[in-house]
């Protein structure tokens, strides 16, 4: 009787171990806007980009220092 308890206990710790491991399988990523690449959009042409890759001048994002230069389409407005 006394190795029956013995096998249960058995069993409940590791049942209790294995449910204490299992939930570090979905592994929550932390969401952190470093991995997110974010992409702009030239205003001269218009073309979208990812912003490390992008040139930036008074709040606006281009694709090239020519298009820079150039500064947005007059045709947004
Ligand atoms: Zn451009």
């Amino acid at each position: 009787m006394i190795r029956l308890i013995f096998w249960i206990a058995i069993v409940f710790a590791a049942l209790w171990l294995w449910r204490k491991i299992k939930p570090s399988a979905p592994q929550q990523a932390p969401k952190g806007g470093d991995q997110t690449l974010l992409m702009v959009r030239c205003a001269h042409c218009g073309v979208h980009l990812p912003q490390d890759r992008a040139l930036n001048r008074d709040q606006q994002w281009y694709c090239s220092p020519a298009h820079l230069q150039q500064g947005p389409a007059a045709r947004d407005r």
